[in-house]
Parts: structure tokens; C-alpha cells; sequence
């Protein structure tokens, strides 16, 4: 069977789908019943309604995270609306459990509008510790994110936009060490403009990057200030219009430092990797199919060309795993109010950190033996390892906690600690 096939065959399996409700408290007893429902149940009811707070107490809410779709930009298939969506939105809860047992609602909706989703999620909110906005379209995810970020007192996370920035500025905090290279310094060319590389692009100016060294290209080219002038690219992108003529990708690469491709396959070539600057950083991670193939860019030229892809194949994957199970965990374990870029940076940080660490042998078994030591192969810590859960999810904790987004102060080391023994 190929893996089309295997896949169907995986969800079809009765029962259908790939996830369930499971009970926390015993049901066996007449009296089990009466406290789990009526009447006991009105207890904490009443608790909850005399004090909001203890909704975190007596429900399932402190663990709960709502993944939305509207279907609207799923996965590489475009708008294939929301029910089709679902087989996705599910998987991300398998991925919310498996990394860090936290319990989702996959909600997949269908709205006419960004108003009429704005307002759906808004209305959920009792409901969840958090909320994990999921495969919504560009340019109308960057307004629904900064709506519902004001409206809503939990955290909302568009995992397209950060988690791809947060993964890839480890990779970037990392690759800038090895190539000898200051943030502040670099030149960094995009091609992209939708919703991972414009958040992409913000999150590398929270590390340090300078905005007026990004360059960024959309499927026409540089986005320059006459282009935004006139109106024709949207106000995100114009956020990083460049006072340039207007110029094409090859010409913008030429003696640039990195190159981060978050747009469609095939559009770099070895000439223009050639015509980087030294030990350039190239993370080409369109999906399937990077910018330029791992081994092109890598061959294209003697110095080292620090690379990472969105792909499995080859060292360096960026994947977003790495990210939202962790941030999630560390602001719903002190009842974050939002998920905020300190707390984004602490977790880039973080992860960066680690790859710096010898990795076990147990994960260096899940992958085949290599050799993933610290250096232009490994940037980035690998999914299966069991570590990221207590380095990243206690930095973001601490974060939260020291940027004022934490409603429970915690012992951050002792919190570390629990993870570790887990
Ligand atoms: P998106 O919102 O649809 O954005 C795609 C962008 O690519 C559009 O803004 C488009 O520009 C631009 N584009 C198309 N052709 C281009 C060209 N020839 N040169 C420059 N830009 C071009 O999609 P997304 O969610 O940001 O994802 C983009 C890509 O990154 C996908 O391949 C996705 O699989 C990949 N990705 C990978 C990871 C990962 O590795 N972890 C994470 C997220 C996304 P216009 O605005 O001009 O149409
Ligand atoms: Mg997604």
C-alpha cells in the first residue's frame, strides 16, 4: 500500500477518526453518578459561578485547547473548507497529546466572514484554557489573531504564523553562532508574504534582526515602498517595503546573509546561493518542495551553506511540534492570559540551547544512528526528544510569569523538575 492508501486505511479503522473522550473520575457507582452529574454537580457549579477562577479548579478547562479552522488554507490544499479540514485538526490534537497531554477540541467552522469567526471563538471561551488558531488563510489570520488576542483574556496562538518563526529563529540563533555572524548585522532575504514568512520575518526583528536589512519578496518580486505606495501589496507586507528600485529575487540575494524561503518550490538556483555572502544561512522551507533542494544549495558552493528545510530527509528540519506543545503546556500550567513574544523568544532560546547539548542515545536511535552533534548538520533539537519538553515548557513558564502574562505564580524549577519525572 502507498501512503495514500495507508492513510485512509489508518482513519478508516473503526472506530473512524483517531480520537476520543476518555473519563478522568469513577463511574461505577449510583453515587459516582450523582457527583459526577445531577445533583451533585451543582456544587462546584455554584463555586464557579461565586468565584470565576474556580472554573480551573473543578473543570477540564486548565487543560483544554481549542484547535479553529475555517478550512480556509489547509495544509498545502488550499481552501478545501472546514469539514475537509478535520482529519488535520484532529492530528493536531493527537500532537497536543502525545508531546504534552494536553486535551483538545478540534472545532472546525463554517463562517461566511472574519467578523462571524472572530465573534464564534470569542463566544467559546469559557470553554478553554486556550485557543490554537489552525490553517486560516492569508491576509485575514493576521486580523483574526490580533482580534481575538484583544477580545480574549486566554491565550490565542496562530501556529502557521509562530510556530514556523519560533522554530526557525532557534535555527537562526544557532546557524548565526556557527557562521560567526550579529543578528543586528545580518541581511536577510524572504520570499513569501503570507502567513508564516510575514510572522517569520517579525519574529527574527524580536531577536534582533534589523528591519531595514529584510528583504521581502512576494510572487512579484521585492516588496519596495513604491509598490506599497500605490497600494498594491497588502499593509502586512508593506510593513517591510524597502525604499529600493525595484529589483527580483536573484538581484536582492546577491551578498545577502540568509535566505528564509516560505513561499513555493523550485525558485532558488546554485548561481544565487553562489552570490550570498559568506557561510550563508538557508532555511528553504516551502512544503513539499523547498525553494532550492538540500543537496543544490549545499553543493553550490566550498564554504559551508548552513541549511534547513521544512522536510524530514534532511538534517535540520524546522517542524512546528518543537513549538506548540510546549508553549501551550508552559502558559496553561500558569494560566497565562496570552501566549506574548517574550514568551515566543524564551522558547527560540530555549531551543536553541539544547541543540547545543549532547543528545542520548535513545534519540539518536529514533533517528538512525546519526550522529547529531552540534554544528551546520544540527541546529535544531530533534522532535522525538524527550528533553524539549522540560527545557522548553519551564522557560516559557518563567517567561510568562516575569512579562506579566501569569495569572498562578509557580516554582519554575520545581515545575522543571515535575516535567522531567513525567
Ligand atoms: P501562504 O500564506 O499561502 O503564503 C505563500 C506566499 O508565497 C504568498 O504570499 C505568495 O506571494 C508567496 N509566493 C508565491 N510564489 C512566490 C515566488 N515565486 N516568490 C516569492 N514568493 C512567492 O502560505 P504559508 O502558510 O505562509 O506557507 C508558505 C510555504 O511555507 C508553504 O510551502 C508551506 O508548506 C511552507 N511552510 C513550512 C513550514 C515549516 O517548514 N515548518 C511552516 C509553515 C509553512 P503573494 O502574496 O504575492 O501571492
Ligand atoms: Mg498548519
Amino acid at each position: 500500500m502507498n501512503l495514500d492508501e495507508q492513510s485512509l486505511e489508518y482513519h478508516r479503522r473503526d472506530p473512524p477518526g483517531k480520537i476520543e473522550i476518555a473519563t478522568t473520575k469513577p463511574t461505577n457507582t449510583q453515587r459516582d453518578l450523582s457527583l459526577a452529574y445531577s445533583p451533585g454537580v451543582a456544587a462546584p457549579c455554584e463555586a464557579i459561578a461565586e468565584t470565576p477562577e474556580d472554573v480551573y479548579s473543578y473543570t477540564a478547562k486548565g487543560n483544554l485547547v481549542a484547535v479553529v479552522s475555517d478550512g480556509s488554507a489547509t495544509l498545502g490544499l488550499g481552501d478545501i473548507g472546514p469539514a475537509a479540514s478535520k482529519p488535520v485538526m484532529e492530528g493536531k490534537g493527537v500532537l497536543f497529546k502525545r508531546f504534552a497531554d494536553i486535551d483538545v477540541f478540534d472545532i472546525e467552522l463554517d463562517v461566511a466572514d472574519t467578523d462571524q469567526l472572530v465573534r464564534t471563538v470569542r463566544a467559546m471561551e469559557p470553554t478553554f484554557g486556550g485557543v490554537n488558531l489552525e490553517d486560516i488563510g492569508a491576509p485575514a489570520c493576521f486580523e483574526v489573531e490580533r482580534r481575538l488576542r484583544e477580545e480574549m483574556d486566554i491565550p490565542v496562538f496562530h501556529d502557521d504564523q509562530h510556530g514556523t518563526a519560533i522554530i526557525s529563529g532557534a535555527g537562526l540563533l544557532n546557524a548565526a553562532a556557527l557562521a560567526g555572524k550579529e543578528l543586528e548585522d545580518l541581511s536577510v532575504v524572504f520570499t513569501g508574504g503570507g502567513a508564516s514568512a510575514l510572522a517569520t520575518a517579525e519574529f527574527y526583528i524580536s531577536l534582533g534582526v534589523q528591519r531595514e536589512n529584510i528583504t521581502m519578496c512576494d510572487a512579484d518580486g521585492v516588496v519596495t515602498r513604491s509598490r506599497a505606495e500605490s497600494g498594491e501589496v497588502n499593509e502586512y507586507k508593506a510593513a517591510f517595503a524597502r525604499d529600493v528600485p525595484e529589483d527580483d529575487l536573484a538581484d536582492a540575494m546577491n551578498g545577502a546573509d540568509m535566505f528564509v524561503g516560505l513561499s513555493v518550490g523550485g525558485i532558488v538556483d546554485a548561481d544565487m546561493i553562489r552570490s550570498m555572502a559568506d557561510t550563508p544561512i538557508v532555511f528553504a522551507m516551502a512544503n513539499p518542495d523547498p525553494e532550492i533542494d538540500y543537496e543544490t544549495a549545499k553543493h553550490a558552493r566550498d564554504d559551508t551553506v548552513i541549511m534547513a528545510t521544512g522536510r524530514s530527509d534532511y538534517p535540520n528540519q524546522v517542524n512546528n511540534v518543537l513549538g506548540f506543545p510546549y508553549l501551550f503546556r508552559g502558559a496553561l500550567d500558569v494560566r497565562a492570559t496570552e501566549i506574548n513574544e517574550a514568551m515566543k523568544v524564551a522558547a527560540a532560546e530555549a531551543l536553541a540551547d539544547l541543540a547545543r547539548e549532547d543528545v542520548p542515545d535513545e534519540v539518536r536511535k529514533a533517528y538512525g544512528d546519526q550522529p547529531l552533534t552540534f554544528g551546520p548538520e544540527y541546529i535544531i533539537p530533534k522532535p522525538l526528544d524527550s528533553r524539549v519538553l522540560f527545557e522548553v515548557t519551564p522557560a516559557v513558564a518563567r517567561a510568562a510569569i516575569e512579562s506579566g502574562a501569569a495569572r498562578k505564580d509557580i516554582d519554575v524549577s520545581a515545575y522543571g523538575a515535575q516535567l522531567q519525572a513525567r
